[in-house]
């Protein structure tokens, strides 16, 4: 950098430059992404207040211990619920404040588990009882399903709700160490009452399996425990993530709840402890489906802001090779950077809107859930469980992918982006570990696959069968005809070509799909070694392709939207599409699926993929001068993000310079340490040198 630059003052310009760059209305794109302007109004109003106040201030949490956190997370939940009061909030204001909040809470258990799964599940008496209650918050509950014995098998849970027909009540009870409860989110310290996932034993002995019950937990007037009840707060967890939430343990003791505190709007038992069974067997599933679609949005948020992140401080970190303004060229322009950032952008753009559309065909189902219609129950458990894995999977390695791409800074608590992968790394683990929800992704493809194709896999389906596929298996019309064959892609070069055309990476999505689920069929009783995941990644993703591309459709049609606007979101989509199947490639050439048309120009590379991979440079490069207005989309404020990297003007060096002030640390110039060990250590350095000099001499 010459002498006369200073690099710190040029990373502002470098950010007022690269917003001039941007072809796109960000205030247009914004509110695309808020789904209207009263929605991003309302975040922006909820924003100003609650960034304002100061029981939200951020600046010393870094150096806070568990408890300090702990206690913080509920001072900011409680001014959360004055607030609400005071300014007349809505239910939904508040869900957007306290998701501002970017620290994990023990309220979220309330909301995001404890009530839907009460509300959809409760009997109407019990309803009647606490549903006001549970809604006014004026009891804090949480959800008790795994086990320190087990977690994903819920069918081997051991805690037991043995039913007594002579004072109609159930008695639960943790009959060993593994029983205990473990890991429930606000149980530790928080819930006064908990909806506990216990095996239902009717008289005799009878194993129903596992059921849900209401149980009160805590005193409501002192918040002691109740008697027959331990429970605690298992610990601090991985990169100190959660550290607001008080994950907890529990062992009951023959407690006895009424019989009418059994969740039973579906299964029941009847006063001489007589099962009646549920209308349909995933019934109960609700509230779970509920918490996974929460968290594809969630997914997508969180690798919204690492992008954020990572893309404002590679537009003004500046290192390396010098542009022709003389100067070090911000990093975002090397191609080994920019081909990281911009697909997580993508992802994240991607995953808003997907977790969007699968919140409202939660709320369609649960309409029709409640007048008994349980159709959309299925498709909904085999969707919710595909993007809960892609998604999670997504951002877990986005964030820390974003992360990396900062270098050293990236490193420092400062730059943010630690703080949201710690958060966001058990996303993969519960709702359904991954890698054990893969089978129920595999399970709905094969179920699909045999009712169009039968057990043997060799009818050949009706035209109204195939019309009556689901969105989950839509891609398998694709196998209902011998004549239908994969789309031949235009040429290998990558800049007219196939690779540019949404609805044939769409097709060709949908071919690895059908064609993995095929294979899946014909080899189940041996399968190879990643055929699981492979199946289940590959119907998501066909799945999200089909819906990309009615995104796409979509906003083409959206009025608010400049030309410009258009352009730039289609590209961005078309490299969600375009990345995806480069991070599958092994499946699209185990399958032959690469079908080059006009080989003759591949062949000076020898290799199919490059075609792909050569739209996939172009694609990022043409989107490097949209990257700064894309994230400026998003919304996020300097408060949320709380991030010296991710500042909006671009003044990173000096946040990052006085954000290293505030360490405690650099109170004393001289550490206690001194005394206690530097002291000690240089010392006896110094003094071995003096004898060794003087045995040297001897
Ligand atoms: C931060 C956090 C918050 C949580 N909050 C709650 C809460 O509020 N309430 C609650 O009830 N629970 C909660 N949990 C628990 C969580 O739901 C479980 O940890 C999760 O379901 C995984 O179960 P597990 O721990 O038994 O893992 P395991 O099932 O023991 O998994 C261990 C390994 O075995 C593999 N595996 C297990 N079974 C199979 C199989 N059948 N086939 C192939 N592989 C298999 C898994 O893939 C994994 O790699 C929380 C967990 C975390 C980390």
């Amino acid at each position: 950098m010459p002498a006369d630059r200073d690099a710190s003052a040029q990373t502002s310009l470098d950010m007022i430059k690269a917003r001039k760059e941007t072809s796109i209305d960000i205030v247009n794109v914004r509110q695309f992404i808020y789904n209207g302007r009263e929605e991003w109004r309302r975040k922006e109003k909820l924003v100003e207040i609650v960034s304002k106040d100061p029981v939200f201030d951020k600046s010393k949490r870094e150096w806070m211990t568990r408890t300090e956190k702990y206690t913080r997370g509920l001072r900011m939940t409680n001014r959360i619920h004055e607030l609400e009061q005071l300014l007349g909030w809505s239910k939904q204001d508040t869900t957007i404040a306290t998701s501002l909040l970017d620290d994990s809470l023990p309220i979220s258990l309330h909301v995001t588990a404890f009530e839907p799964v009460f509300l959809l599940q409760a009997s109407q008496e019990l309803l009647d009882k606490y549903a006001g209650v549970i809604a006014s918050r004026g009891i804090f509950g949480c959800y008790l399903q795994t086990e320190l014995g087990h977690g994903s098998n819920v069918a081997a849970l051991e805690t037991t709700a043995s039913y007594i027909p002579q004072t109609k009540e159930f008695e639960i009870h943790s009959p060993t160490l593994t029983s205990s409860k473990w890991w429930i989110g606000a149980l530790g310290k928080t819930a006064t009452h908990g909806v506990v996932q216990a095996k239902l034993i009717l008289p005799g002995g009878v194993d129903m399996g596992p059921h849900l019950f209401f149980v009160q937990l805590r005193s409501l007037d002192t918040h002691e425990l109740l008697p027959g009840i331990i429970a605690g707060d298992i610990g601090p967890k991985s990169f100190h993530g959660f550290a607001a939430t008080d994950n907890g343990f529990a062992r009951f003791f023959h407690i006895r709840i009424p019989k009418e505190h059994m969740l039973s709007k579906f299964a029941q038992v009847t006063d001489d402890g007589k099962y009646i069974q549920p209308p349909h067997t995933k019934i109960s599933y609700g509230g779970m489906l509920y918490i996974r679609s929460g968290m594809v949005t969630t997914a997508g948020w969180v690798t919204a802001k690492a992008a954020v992140i990572a893309i404002r401080y590679a537009t003004v970190r500046r290192q390396g090779t010098r542009g022709p303004d003389g100067l070090e060229k911000q990093v975002i322009t090397y191609p080994s950077l920019h081909i990281r950032l911009l697909p997580i952008l993508a992802r994240a753009y991607v995953f808003i809107g997907l977790g969007r559309a699968l919140s409202q065909s939660f709320q369609t189902m649960v309409q029709r859930l409640s007048g008994g219609d349980t159709s959309l129950l299925a498709e909904m458990h085999a969707t919710t469980s595909g993007l809960k894995i892609l998604c999670t999977t997504s951002s877990v390695q986005d964030v820390e992918n974003a992360r990396r791409s900062m270098g050293g800074h990236g490193y420092s608590a400062f730059s943010g982006v630690g703080r949201l992968y710690a958060d966001v790394i058990p996303s993969v683990t519960y709702e359904g570990e991954n890698f054990v929800l893969d089978q129920q992704v595999v399970r709905a493809a094969l179920k699909a696959f045999h009712s169009l194709f039968g057990t043997e896999g060799k009818i050949r389906p009706s035209p109204s069968t195939v019309r009556g596929l689901t969105a989950s298996s839509y891609y398998l019309r694709l196998l209902s005809s011998p004549t239908k064959e994969p789309p031949f892609l235009e040429d290998g070069d990558g800049s007219k070509s196939s690779w540019n055309d949404f609805e044939t990476l769409i097709l060709l999505l949908e071919w690895r799909a059908a064609l993995l689920v095929h294979e899946m069929a014909q080899t189940a009783h041996d399968p190879d070694a990643t055929l699981f995941q492979r199946v289940s990644r590959g119907t998501t993703e066909a799945f999200v392709g089909r819906r990309v591309g009615e995104m796409i459709n979509d906003f083409r049609k959206n009025s608010e939207l400049q030309e410009s606007d258009v352009a730039v979101l289609s590209r961005l989509y078309l490299l969600y599409l375009q990345t995806t199947i480069e991070s599958a490639l092994a499946d699209f050439l185990s399958f032959g699926l690469l079908r080059i048309k006009n080989p003759s120009r591949v062949r000076a590379s020898r290799d199919p993929t490059r075609g792909l991979r050569l739209a996939i440079a172009r694609n990022c490069l043409s989107l490097v001068p949209e990257a700064v207005g894309l994230t400026d989309a998003l919304g996020f404020s300097d408060w949320e993000l709380d991030s010296t990297l991710g500042m909006y003007d671009g003044n990173v060096y000096q946040a990052l310079w006085d954000k290293a002030q505030t360490e405690p640390l650099n109170d004393k110039e001289i550490p206690d340490a001194y005394e206690e060990s530097i002291k000690p250590m240089l010392t006896r350095g110094q003094q071995k040198l003096t004898e060794r000099k003087w045995e040297t001499k001897l």
